[in-house]
């Protein structure tokens, strides 16, 4: 039998025992953090640059850690993955936000749809369009008001994922791919996905005013979407020069800072609430 030292364990330096140690806790406290009510989700407008409606919002969770304070999702959610979690969790994001959509419906604001962020675990979940299925049933909210978000990925094959998205499509909600031009994939599924919708990464649209490749990139990526007829969100804006840009381009919606930051659903009700008065 061999004894060999598993690959991993030979780099290790005294050092990283630091590291290694606050994941260990860092995991420990994830599984807490959803019995004790540490979770919690924002919502960010995307705004139509047509008529300047709010016409959707991202739902984005926070982890407000007792002793550590804010934990951000881009820490705390490849740990989940990686523990599990995601599955739970990813089922308490959806639900929470299904019913917060449901709420505002009630409190009389106009139809805002919300769209969830789906991890790689939720898509291998076995029941996962069940799920989806029953928690519309329960927050009684219409499918065509939830869109859920998901990104590329190398790891599950075109036939399957295809036979998924149709399913979930079957249920009468939409579908989005998130930070699109950042993944693995082939364009060749954007023809076979039933998808509704490309969100451009915020990596092209940073510098979409100073780098021409970022520009043809974009003007690409909205031209093609546009052929395909599928509405296009560009993310991450925060300065005047690239919302310009995205109208002339042609853009749909636009999600970023320089219009809100991800809010509270209180928040949310309020701006629509100043909307109408103003
Ligand atoms: P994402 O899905 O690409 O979400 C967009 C991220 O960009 C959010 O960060 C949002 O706050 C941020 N953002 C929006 N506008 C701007 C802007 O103008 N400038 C800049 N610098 N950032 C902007 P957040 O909330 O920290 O989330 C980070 C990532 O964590 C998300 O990226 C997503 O991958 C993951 N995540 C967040 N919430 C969820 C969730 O509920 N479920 C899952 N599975 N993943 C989530
Ligand atoms: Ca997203
Ligand atoms: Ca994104
Ligand atoms: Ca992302």
């Amino acid at each position: 039998e061999s004894r060999q030292i598993p690959q991993r364990f030979l780099f290790y330096k005294p050092y990283m025992s630091k590291g290694i140690a606050e994941r260990i806790l860092l995991e420990q406290d994830l599984h807490n953090a959803l019995a004790n009510n540490e979770f919690y989700l924002d919502y960010q407008p995307q705004v139509n640059l047509k008529s300047g409606a709010i016409e959707s919002v991202e739902a984005l969770v926070r982890w407000q850690h007792p002793n550590r304070g804010f934990v951000s999702p881009e820490i705390f959610i490849p740990i989940a993955e990686e523990c599990g979690l995601i599955i739970p969790l990813g089922k308490w994001i959806l639900e929470t936000a299904c019913q917060q959509a449901k709420q505002w419906e009630e409190q009389g604001l106009p139809p805002i749809k919300v769209a969830v962020n789906l991890s790689l675990g939720q898509l291998f979940q076995q029941d996962l369009v069940e799920m989806v299925g029953e928690i519309l049933q329960r927050s009684k909210l219409d499918a065509h008001y939830l869109q859920l978000e998901i990104t590329e990925s190398m790891t599950m094959n075109i036939d399957q994922m295809t036979q998924l998205l149709h399913e979930l499509k079957a249920l009468g909600i939409q579908i989005a791919v998130d930070d699109f031009g950042t993944g693995y994939s082939s364009l060749s599924y954007l023809k076979d996905f039933p998808i509704d919708c490309l969100k451009i990464d915020r990596t092209f649209v940073r510098n979409v005013q100073h780098n021409p490749n970022d520009e043809a990139l974009v003007s690409m990526i909205i031209s093609m979407a546009k052929h395909l007829r599928l509405k296009v969100v560009a993310e991450g804006i925060e300065e005047v020069e690239q919302l310009s840009f995205l109208m002339e381009g042609g853009c749909d919606y636009i999600q970023g800072y320089l219009f809100s930051r991800p809010i509270s659903p209180q928040q949310i009700s309020e701006t629509f609430h100043d909307l109408h008065h103003h």
